[in-house]
């Protein structure tokens, strides 16, 4: 295919590799989704721009992935290219004043525990989410009461026309589970935290107390995208699910699970198929049964 030769030769300026028909199942956290056309792991904000200005101006089709864990990903794959922003490009900046400048393809955990060596404290209820602080921006992630929107003081992205833009916290229209970002073309490619003063025990006690949290409630040890539903207004989907005795219900290999009823779980070789049928299984019961429309989560890559 001729637009993969083209976008190779601008990956070879860069010396980042570009894998043909690479499965996307290796990919995401559900270790679900068929193969895409070309798959870039980018390396710096200059070839991703190079490679989206390539894709629009040819109208091929391409997607940003960060770590893949908010993400299910059709059977049939995605005909078109990927370009990963992450491990290859996540930088970390320690700055002055609490503030530390990540490359957008960096790990929250990672961002959180360089935070806790400079006893920066802000990050320790977001250090579990298993997502690239890009990812995490674009979808406003959040935990055990606290969020991105709390400590993001500003971010870079590449804007829709190619241009790099910086916007503040404040303008990134940040709520439950959205951003400015969301459902658009704009691509983050830096995120500047703003932290303040903490004691290093205290930030580590609590940090390590949110991650045994998780490991006690949530089914780490199977492949899922986490919460599968968002949370309706005035309950929660776990507890939802749960009340609807859907805690085990499967299909194929996706199964909602019997630890957490808000996660669906891949317990063998689930397809994205099997997901939404049980998606829709559950949603349509939790309606019927308690009037509450759920909403999933997770972005639907097809
Ligand atoms: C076990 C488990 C627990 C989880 N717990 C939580 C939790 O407590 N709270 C929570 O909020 N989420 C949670 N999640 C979901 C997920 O980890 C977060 O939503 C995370 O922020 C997604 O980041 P990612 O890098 O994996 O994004 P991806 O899944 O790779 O992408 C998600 C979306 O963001 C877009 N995107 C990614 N990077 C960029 C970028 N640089 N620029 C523009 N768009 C981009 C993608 O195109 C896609 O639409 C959990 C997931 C799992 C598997």
């Amino acid at each position: 295919m001729e637009y993969i030769d083209q976008l190779e030769t601008i990956c070879e300026k860069y010396d980042c590799p570009l894998l043909r028909n690479e499965p996307l199942r290796k990919h995401t956290t559900f270790r679900i989704g068929g193969e895409c056309r070309a798959f870039v792991d980018i390396n710096s904000s200059s070839l991703l721009r190079e490679l989206v200005g390539y894709c629009k101006e040819n109208g091929v089709r391409y997607l940003i992935l960060g770590n893949g864990s908010n993400v299910i990903v059709s059977d049939e794959g995605y005909d078109g290219v990927v370009f990963v922003v992450g491990k290859n490009f996540s930088g970390i900046e320690i700055m002055n004043d609490y503030q530390i400048r990540c490359d957008a393809g960096a790990m929250l955990m990672t961002a959180a525990k360089a935070a806790l060596e400079e006893s920066y404290s802000g990050m320790e209820c977001l250090a579990g989410i298993p997502g690239t602080v890009g990812g995490a921006l674009y979808m406003n992630a959040g935990a055990y009461g606290g969020e991105m929107a709390d400590v993001v003081l500003s971010a870079e992205y590449i804007d829709d026309d190619g241009s790099v833009k910086t916007v503040a916290g404040k303008d990134m229209e940040l709520s439950y589970r959205h951003s400015m970002f969301s459902g658009t073309d704009k691509i983050i490619i830096s995120v500047t935290f703003q932290l303040r003063a903490g004691r290093y025990d205290a930030i580590k006690t609590e940090m390590e107390g949110y991650l045994s949290q998780r490991r006690a409630k949530q089914p780490l040890e199977l492949p899922s995208a986490g919460s599968t539903f968002k949370r309706p207004e005035g309950s929660y989907a776990s507890f939802l699910i749960d009340q609807c005795g859907l805690k085990g219900a499967s299909v194929g290999d996706a199964q909602v699970s019997t630890k957490h009823a808000g996660f669906i779980v891949n317990t063998g070789k689930a397809t994205c198929k099997d997901v939404l049928e049980l998606c829709e299984f559950v949603i349509e019961t939790v309606k019927e049964k308690t009037g509450y429309k759920l909403e999933l989560e997770p972005v639907v890559l097809r």
